[in-house]
């Protein structure tokens, strides 16, 4: 199972992958074509300050028991057995804003465009790599491949230290 590690003490606060992720959820695919007053160009990442103004990058964690999915009363968000990531369906969804109020990470938000939908992390599942962590110029977010709940077996750089961050 892939992962996306965070290591906050790496993160510059750049915000590359914020805008990675923008550009990826548009037709051009192209950050330097990113109109970034245009609503419906919109992170499904982002990267906040702590209370010591240092970056921390915030990205869904695909979560084993998800409260998205768990508050979703037309079941557009579930968890995929197979790639353990938490998936949303655009169709069957609602607008009801349960998730939204229920994920504690703050990581699924309403569709700022129409405002009918809710948005998250898809894992970029065409791509080989998620692009937030393409783009990430420090290594602070990384793929990992689990080998079950919570096990590491490899690391996206070598010398990564296991981030609190991590979990599964
Ligand atoms: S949106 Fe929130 S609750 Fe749902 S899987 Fe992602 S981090 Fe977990
Ligand atoms: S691209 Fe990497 S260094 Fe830049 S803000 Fe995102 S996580 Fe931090």
């Amino acid at each position: 199972m892939k992962r996306i590690l965070i290591n906050r003490e790496l993160c510059q606060g750049c915000r590359n992958c914020q805008l990675a992720c923008m550009a990826e959820h548009t037709e051009a695919k192209s950050v330097l074509m990113l109109d970034l007053e245009d609503p419906a160009n919109q992170a499904r990442n982002f990267v906040e300050a702590d209370l010591d103004g240092r970056p921390v990058p915030l990205l869904c964690r695909h979560c084993d028991d998800p409260a998205c999915a768990t508050a979703c009363m037309s079941g557009a968000l579930r968890k995929n057995p197979d790639t353990g990531l938490v998936e949303h369906d655009r169709v069957k969804c609602a607008g009801c804003w349960m998730c939204v109020m229920s994920c504690p990470y703050g990581l699924i938000r309403p569709d700022q465009l129409a405002g009918r939908t809710a948005v998250k992390c898809d894992f970029c599942v065409t791509r080989p790599m998620p692009r937030c962590v393409e783009a990430c110029p420090t290594g602070a977010i990384t793929l990992i491949e689990l080998e079950s709940k919570g096990r590491l077996t490899k690391a996206g750089l070598p010398g990564q230290s296991l981030a609190r961050e991590v979990e599964m």
